[in-house]
């Protein structure tokens, strides 16, 4: 194994015990987009960089340090997609779906990939879900969304989450705030972080996203930026708080959070799990009502959110409420080579009648087989021994229960019939 290829570092392979679970999670993330009424969007994995650039912004940690970007062979920069907000928005303006219908709800699953320091949640190639609707201003459509991403995490098992919420309002009062935070900022600039310092000229609300202690009681003094909503920003703010009261879903309200992107306006929210350690983020959303207008579009409110997949399927994991369905219907187990074709034929009319089958290809002792069956947490065994071949019988064993019986091969539909799965 010595000079055997590795994977690359911040990568995982998804290997067959685990895929059962990214399954049910992807089988219930495209239940609930659908109960929601969301349809599926599929975009290509890399993109033009001006894309992520313009959109996610020069100065945010994914687009100055985070990433994978190449110069293509006619020169031009391309980049594995780091977040899915900006092609999603990108594809509604290609395919001009706004001029087809005046909302769209559409949610995606797939592969992100950002160059990060690799630790516990936090790789370099991960997989998010979303959902982003096009078209609506109002604070319904926030609620809506918001309560999508919270019925998600609790259908899945989850019960430690924490919905965080605020409104970092339009870009006109955000203006007036940053001026009263670089004022707040200026006389103890020297106490900040370099990379705050940097900040502080570039995007000083970004500041209010730092983990550093001492940050963090410096922050807790700073204006607030609920100080600085207009009274539309606050009027919308409100209607969001009390839908989501009357659905009952608890959520605290945390003024610091601005989130790490350039293009959110209002409404931004979050949720976490206390059992997921330092990287506890479960998902981040907001609305972006200037966004589509950035990227060349009509101007078109939407907000969406992204949840890690990986940190949900952790989540799980701590809270152990992961219950695994998938298994095998039917083993067939052939002790004779004039068996093969037989069990070949069998699996196959099995499989039409839609049953799963597995079917012996390591031409195994019965005792191997026999165990292998088992193993494989097959409800019955289709066992093909010399007699039953001469005979053109089958004995089915009931693995859950223990008995078994011997039918006719020639009659298919009495097996099928017979099969309590
Ligand atoms: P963001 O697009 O940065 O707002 O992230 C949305 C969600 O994606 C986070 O809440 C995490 O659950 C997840 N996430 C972000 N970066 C990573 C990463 N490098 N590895 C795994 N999950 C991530």
């Amino acid at each position: 194994m010595n000079n055997a290829i590795r994977s690359i570092k911040g990568t995982h392979d998804i290997l067959p015990e685990d895929s059962k679970k990214w399954q049910q999670l992807e089988s219930t993330i495209r239940k609930i987009t659908h109960q929601f009424g969301y349809e599926e969007i599929r975009t290509p994995i890399f993109e033009k960089t001006g894309l992520f650039s313009r959109s996610v912004g020069e100065d945010t940690d994914i687009v100055s340090k985070e990433m994978y970007s190449w110069e293509d062979r006619d020169g031009s920069s391309l980049t594995l997609r780091p977040e899915l907000t900006a092609p999603v928005v990108r594809s509604y303006i290609q395919n001009s779906l706004g001029g087809k219908s005046p909302l769209h709800r559409l949610f995606y699953i797939g592969p992100l990939f950002r160059r990060e320091r690799p630790q516990k949640g936090r790789q370099r190639q991960f997989h998010q879900c979303g959902v982003e609707a096009f078209g609506s201003p109002h604070p319904e459509q926030d609620t809506e969304v918001i309560t999508l991403a919270y019925s998600l995490l609790s259908q899945l098992g989850l019960t430690n989450l924490n919905l965080k919420l605020n409104s970092i309002g339009s870009p006109e009062c955000r203006l007036d705030y940053r001026n009263a935070l670089q004022d707040y900022l200026r006389p103890i600039l020297n106490e900040l972080s370099e990379t705050s310092q940097k900040r502080f000229e570039s995007n000083p609300l970004r500041i209010l996203d730092t983990k550093a202690p001492h940050e963090i009681d410096i922050i807790k003094n700073a204006p607030s930026i609920t100080d600085f909503l207009s009274d539309e920003d606050q009027a919308h703010f409100n209607l969001v708080q009390s839908f989501l009261n009357q659905l009952d879903i608890p959520f605290t309200c945390d003024p610091t959070m601005v989130r790490g992107l350039d293009y959110y306006t209002r409404t931004t929210f979050e949720i976490t799990s206390p059992t997921l350690g330092a990287q506890d983020a479960l998902l981040g959303g907001g609305r972006y009502d200037k966004l589509v207008e950035t990227l060349g579009g009509k101007a078109t409110p939407a907000i969406g959110f992204a949840a890690g997949m990986e940190r949900i399927l952790l989540a799980l994991e701590v809270e152990d409420s992961f219950e695994s369905h998938d298994s095998t219907d039917i083993y067939i187990v052939c002790l004779d080579d004039s068996g093969l074709s037989v069990s070949i034929d069998l699996a196959n009319q099995m499989r039409q009648a839609g049953k799963s089958v597995k079917l012996e290809t390591l031409r195994r002792s019965m005792k191997a087989q026999m165990r292998e069956a088992n193993r494989s947490g097959a409800t019955y065994a289709f066992i093909l021994g010399e007699n039953e071949i001469q005979n053109q019988t089958v004995v089915i064993k009931n693995l859950k229960e223990g008995n078994q019986e011997i039918v006719s091969t020639l009659n298919i539909e009495n097996i099928i019939n017979d099969l309590t799965i």
